[in-house]
């Protein structure tokens, strides 16, 4: 069957409406009828082939929520009008190792919810700027019924991708965590770890976030322009998630941790730009630096009642698709507060 997309022919190309194809709803499928898309970093470095590997015409988006208009016979867990989501994985093979962990997304053969290849149609997936999406029922999470339906779409990337590596790496009350970037991930990362009962600080490139970092639950914040005022820090922070999409000095960001203290990378600058890190900034304190992506179904539905239970959902700037292109100049700016969300509703026929 054929829904209304969004999506771009090159890199840098204007979003555009087309047809894409969706398969036939099969015994353990659920049809959904798209009402909100976030809007991603991601897409962004997708659309513009910043990573390398775009198939294009690229259809972004996974950050979906909707309701459920259709369920093949197989399906019991999810009911027609339903609350749904669905993040940034649509399969995985099931049988590794991994995916019996519930990480998914570290599976070999993970489908991921566009420019990814479509074990199904043997095609390529098509994300949610879109109006509808066929997914299989394993990969559809339950949105909490107090949490406003637009307001969670972002939780389903920029959610679980600042949820997975608190929770790993144990992030617990009084801890103290910097947030590095205050965009649509920074922003979640700071409501979900002071909601885990850490004292939050947000390091942040612009002087007009600063009051805003505290309204979203930052006890302090510091202006990271000025390598002088992120010195005056050293040695201040047992956690920092750093969610900057562009190459930084790590060196520097890793002199504000504890000993022992770990900096994990979340944020995924453009191919080819790489980091450079002195061993003497890791051994001197037996610091961690790791990365961390998104995170498995089961942490995702987790993550999603941790948000119902603490009513925890995104800052968002709704739009509709016509303003897809401008809302990417924005996000490359650093100016949005604090999520872009496509309304698709009515453009699911
Ligand atoms: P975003 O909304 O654009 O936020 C990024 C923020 O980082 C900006 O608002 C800005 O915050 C800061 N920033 C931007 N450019 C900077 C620079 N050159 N130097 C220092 N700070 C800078 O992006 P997002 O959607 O949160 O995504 C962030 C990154 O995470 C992207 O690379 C995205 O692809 C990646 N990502 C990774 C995963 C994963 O699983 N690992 C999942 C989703 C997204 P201030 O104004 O506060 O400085
Ligand atoms: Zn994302
Ligand atoms: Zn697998």
């Amino acid at each position: 069957m054929k829904t209304v997309a969004y999506g771009v022919d090159e890199p840098h190309g204007k979003f555009h409406e087309m047809n894409v194809e969706r398969r036939e709803v099969g015994d353990d499928d659920v049809l959904i009828d798209i009402e909100y898309c976030g809007i991603c970093h991601s897409d962004i470095h997708t659309a513009n082939n910043e990573w390398g590997g775009a198939m294009y015409p690229v259809v972004p988006g996974h950050e979906i929520v909707g309701t459920v208009r259709q369920t093949g016979k197989n399906v019991t867990d999810h009911r027609v009008g339903d609350r749904v989501g669905v993040g940034c994985m649509v399969d995985s093979c099931r049988n590794c190792e991994e995916c019996r962990k519930g990480n998914e997304h570290y599976c070999e053969n993970t489908v991921f919810t566009y420019n990814s290849h479509d074990s199904h149609t043997g095609g390529v997936t098509y994300g949610g700027y879109s109006g509808q999406v066929v997914v299989d029922r394993n990969f559809v999470l339950k949105i909490p019924e107090n949490l406003d339906l637009a307001a969670t779409a972002p939780l389903l990337c920029a959610g679980i991708t600042t949820y997975s590596p608190l929770r790993f790496w144990n992030v617990k009350k009084g801890d103290r965590v910097a947030v590095a970037g205050l965009g649509g991930l920074g922003h979640m990362g700071v409501k979900l770890a002071s909601a885990m009962g850490a004292d939050v600080t947000v390091l942040t490139t612009s002087p007009s976030k600063v009051d805003e970092a505290k309204r979203l639950g930052a006890q302090g914040v510091i202006l990271s322009g000025n390598k002088d005022e992120l010195k005056k820090h050293r040695g201040e922070f047992d956690f920092i998630l750093d969610t900057i999409p562009a190459v930084h000095d790590l060196n520097l960001y890793l002199s504000l941790l504890k000993p022992e203290g770990a900096l994990v990378l979340v944020g995924l600058p453009e191919r080819g730009n790489s980091y450079n890190v002195y061993a003497g900034a890791l051994v001197g304190g037996r610091k961690t630096l790791a990365g961390s992506n998104i995170g498995g179904i089961r942490e995702t539905q987790e993550m999603l009642d941790f948000c119902g239970k603490h009513d925890i959902t995104a800052d968002i700037e709704m739009i509709g698709p016509e303003e897809i292109n401008r809302a990417y100049e924005r996000v490359v700016k650093s100016d949005v507060k604090y999520r872009f969300v496509i309304d698709m509703k009515g453009r699911n026929n």
